[in-house]
């Protein structure tokens, strides 16, 4: 897999405001905010898609999202509450080929997203 944007942001190759970081996660804030609050949770292993999660990475996934709602209730975010959104490939809207979990909050969101 050919690295994207976010190897060179967990590498530190360029900057992010940090949110979290251990040894499997990253979270920062995305650089073009759609909603008041809004982050990444990155998984430090490169997968491209939500289509190329395998099996052994099923924890890794869930701990993305605890790590989300544990990040959204330090903004005080989690009781009004939050939307997650993982982009899957043209359709889905992705740009940068390493998954993230989308991560907004702040304001009531719209729904559907079309
Ligand atoms: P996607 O469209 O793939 O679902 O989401 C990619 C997200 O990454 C976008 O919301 C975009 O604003 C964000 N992004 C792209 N490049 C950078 C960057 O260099 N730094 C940060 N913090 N966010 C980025």
């Amino acid at each position: 897999m050919s690295e994207t944007i976010f190897t060179k942001i967990i590498n530190k190759e360029i900057p992010a405001d940090i949110l979290f970081e251990d040894e499997r996660v990253l979270a920062f804030k995305d650089i073009s905010p759609q909603a008041p609050i809004h982050f990444l949770v990155i998984p430090k292993k490169a997968i491209a898609t939500t289509n190329d999660i395998t099996a052994e990475d099923e924890a890794l996934v869930g701990y993305m999202h605890r790590v989300a709602a544990q990040i959204a209730a330090d903004l005080g975010a989690a009781e009004q509450g939050f939307r997650t959104v993982m982009n899957c490939n043209e359709h889905g809207g992705q740009t940068v080929y390493h998954i993230h979990l989308h991560v907004l909050a702040g304001k009531a969101l719209g729904w559907p997203p079309y």
